[in-house]
């Protein structure tokens, strides 16, 4: 994939503004996860070690358009410089007069927070007026927000076409893992789709079929298609309005030549409750009064089968209700599988999705795959085969 990286670019002196994704979760006024301030100091501190003047751009909260006090990013001032181990300066708008004395202050190395990027109307419209006067604070733009690039918003795409771009550390990161996986992948691909429903996923699927060698169906989508087969699914969650749909999925599987696992035996269980009495039972066999809560014995050994096959795997959706034990094993042992193979070096595991990444740290194996993508919708997109316009904005900002 083209785009400008970091190591390349000579940032002495300069004003990079720089995009990151500080959209954390907050409880009682504090940060209550700092998982994507930490994502951001490798970019910060590489443009430090050059020498730049860094500018923090970000978003939070939906404000609207207009200032709401409690969004403000200044919350997050203390937090950050308490992570980098420096100090961080904070400006009341991220345009104007405040901005650019704040980063005018700047000696090299220094780092100053614009305040939120969506107290202006013009944002989410990605207005071009904004994206101007944004350019106008900076000598080079620097995008790190890949869970943003979903967006065309005037900080994350029109920005992009008015200075030198470059792809900060995260994003570089994010996007030669997903090339990895499916923009020049070694085959063959396996891919692994669960989770809850098949209307939300169904484009995804589309385009995987496509993609990928092997695609293995599990979780609550996989009842769908089992019913799409005229196969029992008792009290399941299932989507029998999409029965029709399931069936064109398998179908331009079959004339892409990719090879579709579905389950072949379940667990089941009379009651959707934590250690509720459940039974391994094949496909034919769910009663009336039972629901298909994990994917069975049998359907994992033929998925790890389906790992030592392939030579890469893209996983999204846990294969049954892992939040609710027992129903964790098929996707737990799953995930062990896959880890270990990936630490081995016989794997490149890729995996994304908000519960998917909760289910493999459930497993306790999300350091051992080779790439984990916290970035949710946008993750999603790049799945279904889209073009994600802060990512696009970077490759034609290349030279
Ligand atoms: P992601 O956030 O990783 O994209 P999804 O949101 O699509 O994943 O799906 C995750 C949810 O699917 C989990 O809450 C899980 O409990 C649920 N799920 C998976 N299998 C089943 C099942 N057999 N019955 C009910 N819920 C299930
Ligand atoms: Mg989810």
């Amino acid at each position: 994939m083209s785009f400008r990286r970091l190591d390349d670019v000579d940032a002495k002196g300069k004003r990079a503004l720089v995009r990151v994704d500080f959209n954390v979760p907050m409880a009682d006024g504090a940060v209550s996860d700092d998982t994507r301030l930490r994502a951001a100091l490798p970019t910060i501190r590489t443009l430090q070690a050059k020498g730049a003047k860094i500018a923090l751009l970000a978003h939070f909260d939906r404000p609207k358009g207009k200032r709401v006090p409690e969004m403000s990013l200044r919350l997050l001032v203390a937090p950050l410089s308490h992570l980098l181990g420096a100090p961080v300066s904070f400006a009341d708008d991220c345009i104007g007069a405040p901005a650019a004395d704040a980063i005018a202050a700047l000696a090299q190395g220094g780092v100053v927070l614009l305040e939120n990027t969506r107290f202006h109307a013009g944002e989410e419209k990605n207005d071009p007026d904004l994206a101007k006067q944004m350019a106008a604070l900076g000598d080079l733009y620097v995008n790190d927000a890949f869970s943003a690039a979903h967006r065309a918003h005037a900080s994350t795409e029109g920005l992009a076409h008015l200075l030198p771009a470059y792809a900060g550390k995260a994003m570089e990161a994010e996007l030669d893992h997903l090339d990895r996986a499916l923009g020049a992948p070694k085959r063959p691909v396996l891919a692994i789709v669960g989770g809850a429903k098949v209307s939300t996923k169904i484009e995804l699927l589309s385009n995987l079929v496509t993609k990928v060698d092997m695609l293995a169906i599990g979780g609550a989508m996989a009842n769908t298609f089992l019913f799409a087969q005229g196969k029992p699914v008792g009290k399941s969650l299932c989507e029998r309005d999409l029965a029709e749909t399931a069936r064109g999925i398998l179908a331009a599987a079959d004339k892409a030549n990719c090879h579709v696992l579905l389950p072949v035996d379940v667990i089941a269980a009379r009651a959707f409750a934590a250690h509720a009495p459940s039974r391994a039972a094949p496909i034919d066999a769910v009663g009336e009064d039972e629901l298909i809560l994990d994917a069975g014995p049998e359907t994992v050994r033929a998925l790890i089968g389906a790992m030592d096959e392939a030579k890469t795997l893209i996983w999204n959706g846990p294969l049954g209700a892992f939040e609710t034990p027992p129903f964790d094993r098929a996707t737990v042992e799953a995930a062990r599988a896959a880890g270990a193979r990936a630490k081995a070096g016989a794997l490149i595991a890729v995996a994304g999705g908000g519960d998917t990444v909760a289910a493999l740290n459930h497993a306790g194996v999300a350091d051992q795959f080779t790439f984990v993508s916290t970035a949710g919708g946008a993750f999603l997109e790049w799945m279904e085969g889209k073009d994600l316009p802060g990512v696009a904005a970077l490759q034609a900002s290349a030279p």
